[in-house]
């Protein structure tokens, strides 16, 4: 149990680390968080130039940000970047102006509903500038000529993203996808960055995976887009694949299924099942994370969104109220362990064909009936061997089997390689 606990803990010390960033789609922000998670997994980083055209879209120019600020008639900063990443829009252009509280009101942002909270806002595809404040501050602002100034550059760069491969048996990968431009936002960025993270770090470990499992670190949309467009020719490998995002927050488990469904849908709504945690499944539906660009209908990976309160029916959701006291080592940790629970079942999926299918072989002369183990697990083991030899018609799979026969994936896998070494099985 204590060793659990440190995990959690690891986690919510990388989220920690990772919250002061000035994070946006490009720039040096996206680099340091990357390098970071780096420190924890070998992470490839990749360079992507602006201008590049990927699908309907463009990489955009980088973005880079050394300064913000507003200094009122005193000369005192009322508003500093350096206090909190929020207070700018992220993409701002570079301002140096002097102006009236009228003319500043244009470009300010708050929210009078939580007047103790700063919005996080951006404006990638439109150039404007802005700063995010509460409204208290906003509503204490007196008459008077304010100094504004943006020290941005948005110049042509490149689009930064990390990649992490774990090779399994088979050439088959697993993809897990998680966003890492949020600027200091727990749950809706760090806890996904930390999940994905000791997720790879925990399956690197185990090792002897029957799958592989790529881990990829993208600017939200633009990122996803980028490295789909970069890898047309992997998509074929990938079986299934992952959206990790806002899974630190105290509320139970919110799993989106993919838009084809399929065993990443069926995987996760037992492992939440079994475990008897929380939980609520949803349709998909393309609004929300990351997978909006997996599924699409040119792409047509079978990828589900794990979260546990959904974005959006949180109030703290994109504002500054979503800060590291919103997140907890316990749900960081708890995900980590849901997620490897459906990652090893589903690395476990597979569909045989009984090579010798007329009437029942004969398991006594081949030495099948013979299982090491307790009682109850030889007649389990026995039990899986009949119930893979019944149903491996090549159209079911081993989750199928498990979910007729209430038997787990485990002992139907070990059943199938018993089966296998004894050509009474191949897989298709
Ligand atoms: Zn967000």
């Amino acid at each position: 149990m204590r060793a659990e606990a440190r995990l959690g803990d690891q986690m919510y010390a990388l989220c920690e680390r990772l919250y002061p960033i000035v994070r946006s789609i490009t720039g040096d922000g996206v680099r340091r968080t990357l390098r970071e998670i780096g420190e924890l997994i070998p992470l490839e980083l990749h360079e992507v130039p602006s201008g590049t055209q990927v699908f309907d879209w463009t990489v955009p120019p980088e973005w880079n940000i050394s300064d913000a600020y507003i200094v009122n008639e005193r000369g005192e900063r009322i508003i500093d970047l350096r206090e909190h990443s929020l207070h700018v829009v992220s993409y701002s252009e570079p301002v140096r102006a002097c102006l009236s509280l009228e003319e500043l009101q244009q470009h300010l942002h708050s929210l009078p509903e939580h007047p103790n909270w700063i919005p996080y806002r951006t404006s990638y595809y439109s150039r404007s500038w802005g700063f995010c404040l509460t409204h208290a501050q906003r509503m204490s602002l007196a008459p008077g000529r304010y100094e504004v100034v943006i020290d941005s550059r948005l110049e042509p760069g490149s689009l930064t993203y990390g990649e992490y491969f774990v090779p399994g048996e088979r050439d088959e990968e697993f993809l897990v996808s998680t966003h890492v431009c949020h600027p200091s936002l727990a749950n809706d960025n760090l806890s996904g960055i930390a999940v994905a993270t000791f997720l790879a770090r925990r399956l690197t470990a185990e090792g002897r995976l029957r799958c592989g499992f790529r881990f990829i670190f993208v600017p939200s949309t633009i990122g996803a887009i980028t490295w789909l467009a970069r890898n047309q020719n992997r998509l074929g490998r990938i079986a299934g694949g992952l959206v990790i995002s806002g899974v630190g927050d105290r509320g139970g488990f919110t799993y989106k299924r993919s838009r084809s469904g399929g065993v990443i849908d069926r995987v996760f709504e037992r492992v939440l099942r079994r475990r008897g945690t929380p939980h609520r499944i949803e349709p998909f539906s393309p609004y929300g994370y990351d997978e909006r660009q997996f599924c699409s209908p040119g792409i047509g990976l079978p990828v589900g969104c794990l979260m546990r309160t959904p974005f959006g029916q949180y109030p703290q959701y994109h504002t500054s109220a979503d800060d590291l006291s919103f997140i907890t080592p316990e749900s960081l940790e708890e995900t980590v362990d849901v997620c490897a629970e459906a990652l090893a079942e589903f690395a476990l999926v597979r569909r045989y064909r009984n090579l010798s299918p007329y009437c029942e072989p004969q398991l006594g002369r081949r030495g099948l009936y013979d299982a090491i183990g307790g009682e109850n697990d030889k007649k389990s083991a026995q039990m899986a061997l009949l119930w893979m030899l019944s149903y491996s018609d090549g159209t079911h799979s081993t989750l199928d089997i498990s979910d007729l026969s209430g038997l787990s994936l485990e002992t139907l896998d070990r059943a199938a390689s018993r089966l296998c070494d004894a050509r009474l099985l191949a897989p298709c």
